[in-house]
């Protein structure tokens, strides 16, 4: 059974291995066992139900909120030679009709239904006849009012067990914390269902943190590093990602904004135009994102502090879905964490859940200030132990050191001291370091003896220091009192000399080490997104394909699947088939395009000598070949020896071309030939002198070497 699962991940999926967990769940499901499981976005769920579901006699029924997803999820496994389809309000009535005739007679494997859906009519009664063999619950935290998105409608599914206690149910979700967990079981009727947990670590994703100054001019520049890649970015207000977007376009980018208060079908044209790769940047606030399938989002930005851990995780997790690397950055500054406070102080909640929301809250402000590995504080905060430092962040890829910062923040406390606590940040500075302002000199601030004593720091290092020294309770800070700053008992002993401070050196921008330099991991670097020429031309392609059939361009091929093909240039079905992601169905409805894509393209580039070079010169012997010359004539036509051609063409069928080898070479010779290798023991890689010389030299190389190729084929 082992085996089958692998060759069925091969055969429809493309890929070779299976993630950690995938084999056990499956093998579970194949038991006919229920199961939960709690997997990342991203993580490879699907696979896990639906093997099952392909190796399994029956029908799989998919629950599933996410209607607009479904058209997606089911192309992309009719891409891969699997019969699915899906039910829901956006068909017409007849298609319903069709599709249930479908599922009756046994022609579909795979069905995905909405919750209301299943219950609406009779469609739960029909169930009964579609032999079903398993029911997949996809987000299934929905059922659950302890998760983060309860949906009553999803409650409905308790009567699956009691009607079908036969079949095995597996419930999938990338979020639930152990109250919720406990509950999905039991709401499903399945509390002795195994759970699986995978990890929530998600290697690829490149975590780091910005100082939250100029955001707009740093987002711009990143953003110009990553060319044509999908990436959305996250504000805290929807006029903010409105004055976001507004200077992206401005400053020539495809960017455009998305929030609740927009109209519902602006809001799905925005959110289909990101899907299909016709905006490259989507400027939204949280309202976006619950559902959005697309593997190849390459960069997620927050320009503000998400209130929580689970939400900042949820949201980053929306890049990199398909496995290859991805940016995520988050903005911080200060002013965040106080503008997120006073959010909570003056929202309408009880003190108690207030507390919660601010212990919340400084979670996040911990992953801000990190100076430990940042993936450590993450995975820590979803009760993962880690060993190492992960050395893909920037805290990673730049160790923070610490330093006696005593003086410094006796500095800035003495200019609070000398300004009666009146002053907030921006003239906190301005006196430390001297500067002549209006404001600064109204006030006669310019007369007070810290006036210019912090001038040999930057701007931007009092601003950090001060942050810090807020954040480590060095002082307060009044919100009710135009923030400004305050001094509190620490503070005193601070000014005393009673008392030390550290704070954590502050790395100027520019001397940062980016993601790319020798500290990020040789194998994980290996799944890199090369985008080159070629790369350029494949997306373009796929862009038109997945136009003509109405689905986003990932649904086509992956992102890393079609960097892999960039690099390996595959120019024949066994090379196409060897990338990772690409199985029969698939290859059989766009491989020969692509083939042809790269063919020309190596052709408009071939340099002598280089590896494409070689590669194509099989293919011009496949296409000799196949429009029916003799070998003499494609040898002649191509101005090679026909050995030559002879070698081209038994590695052609060796990797799965149709070619009839046999076609090639007399009966007779090769009876002769064969009887003489075997006489004295000779194959296809050994020297072929000796048997050349025991055949008295009546055949040349390449008729032996075609003779056997021939044998050796008829034994497998
Ligand atoms: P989830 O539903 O958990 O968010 P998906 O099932 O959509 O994740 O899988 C995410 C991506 O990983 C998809 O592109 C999928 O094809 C790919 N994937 C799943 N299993 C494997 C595997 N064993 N090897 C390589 N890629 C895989
Ligand atoms: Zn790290």
């Amino acid at each position: 059974m082992s085996d089958n699962k692998l060759e069925a991940l091969k055969k429809y999926f493309g890929y070779d291995t299976f993630r950690p967990q995938q084999a056990e769940i499956i093998d579970t499901v194949m038991d006919e066992k229920d199961c939960l499981v709690l997997m990342p976005t991203g993580g490879g769920k699907s696979v896990c139900f639906q093997i099952p579901a392909i190796l399994r006699p029956g029908l799989t029924i998919v629950i599933s909120p996410l209607i607009a997803l479904m058209k997606d999820q089911v192309e992309a496994l009719r891409g891969n030679g699997v019969n699915a389809a899906f039910l829901n309000s956006t068909l017409s009535g007849a298609e319903q009709d069709q599709i249930m005739w479908q599922a009756k007679v046994g022609e579909l494997k795979l069905l995905y239904i909405a919750p209301e859906r299943l219950f609406s009519g009779n469609t739960f009664e029909f169930l009964r006849e579609w032999n079903v063999s398993l029911f997949a619950i996809d987000e299934s935290h929905c059922i659950s009012s302890w998760g983060h998105d309860f949906r009553p409608e999803y409650r409905q599914l308790k009567h699956i067990k009691q009607r079908f206690p036969n079949v095995p149910i597996i419930a999938l979700t990338a979020t639930a914390d152990r109250v919720t967990r406990r509950d999905i079981l039991k709401q499903l009727n399945i509390e002795h269902a195994k759970t699986y947990v995978a990890s929530f670590d998600r290697p690829n994703l490149h975590l780091s943190v910005l100082p939250g100054r100029k955001r707009l001019q740093q987002i711009q520049s990143f953003i110009s590093k990553h060319e044509s890649q999908s990436g959305i970015i996250y504000c805290l207000s929807r006029k903010g990602t409105e004055t976001v977007a507004a200077s992206l376009q401005n400053a020539g980018f495809k960017a455009e904004y998305y929030h609740a208060g927009l109209a519902a079908d602006k809001r799905s044209k925005v959110q289909e135009k990101f899907l299909r790769d016709d905006i490259q940047i989507i400027v939204a606030t949280i309202a976006f994102g619950m559902g959005i399938d697309k593997s190849n989002v390459r960069w997620v930005i927050h320009y503000n502090l998400p209130s929580n851990v689970e939400s900042f995780y949820q949201e980053i997790g929306r890049a990199g879905r398909d496995g290859s690397p991805s940016d995520t950055v988050l903005f911080y500054s200060y002013m965040d964490i106080i503008t997120r406070q006073d959010m909570i102080n003056n929202s309408d909640q009880s003190a108690e859940q207030k507390e919660l929301l601010h212990a919340k809250l400084n979670r996040m402000k911990q992953y801000a200030e990190a100076d430990i590995c940042r993936r450590r504080i993450l995975l820590s905060y979803f009760n993962e132990a880690v060993e190492r430092d992960c050395g893909n962040c920037d805290v990673c890829q730049n160790p923070r050191t610490r330093f006696d910062a005593t003086i410094v923040a006796q500095k800035a406390l003495s200019g609070i001291a000398r300004t009666d606590e009146k002053i907030a940040m921006g003239m906190l500075v301005d006196i430390l370091r001297g500067s002549r302002n209006r404001n600064v000199l109204q006030h006669g601030y310019d007369r007070l003896p810290t006036f210019g004593v912090g001038n040999e720091l930057r701007n931007e290092e009092w601003v950090e220091y001060i942050g810090q020294m807020l954040n480590s309770g060095v002082m307060d800070i009044a919100y009710d009192e135009a923030h400004s700053f305050k001094l509190n008992p620490a503070s005193r002993q601070i000014l005393k000399g009673e008392r030390k401070v550290e704070l954590v050196k502050f790395i100027p921008l520019n001397e940062r080490k980016a993601k790319e330099e020798e500290s990020f991991p040789k194998e994980k670097a290996k799944q890199e997104i090369i985008k080159d020429a070629l790369f350029e031309r494949l997306r373009l392609l796929r862009k038109q394909m997945a136009d003509a059939l109405g689905v986003p361009p990932y649904v086509v091929f992956t992102d890393a699947t079609l960097s892999e093909m960039a690099q390996k240039k595959p120019v024949s079905e066994a090379q196409m088939k060897a990338i990772s992601g690409i199985a029969d169905e698939r290859f059989r409805r766009y491989g020969e395009t692509f083939i042809k894509e790269i063919v020309a393209f190596a052709k408009e580039n071939t340099k002598p000598g280089t590896r494409i070079a070689r590669g194509l010169t099989f293919v011009e012997t496949l296409e000799l070949y196949k429009q029916g010359y003799s070998m003499k004539v494609i040898a002649e036509k191509r101005g090679l020896n026909p050995v030559t051609i002879i070698s081209h063409l038994i590695k052609l069928k060796e990797e799965g071309n149709d070619i009839d080898l046999m076609s090639l070479l007399d009966k007779k010779a090769y009876e002769t030939i064969i009887k003489a290798a075997q006489e004295i023991q000779i194959a296809k890689n050994d020297p072929l002198k000796p048997l050349f010389e025991m055949l008295n030299e009546q055949f040349d190389y390449g008729q032996i070497r075609l003779a056997l190729a021939i044998w050796e084929e008829k034994q497998r």
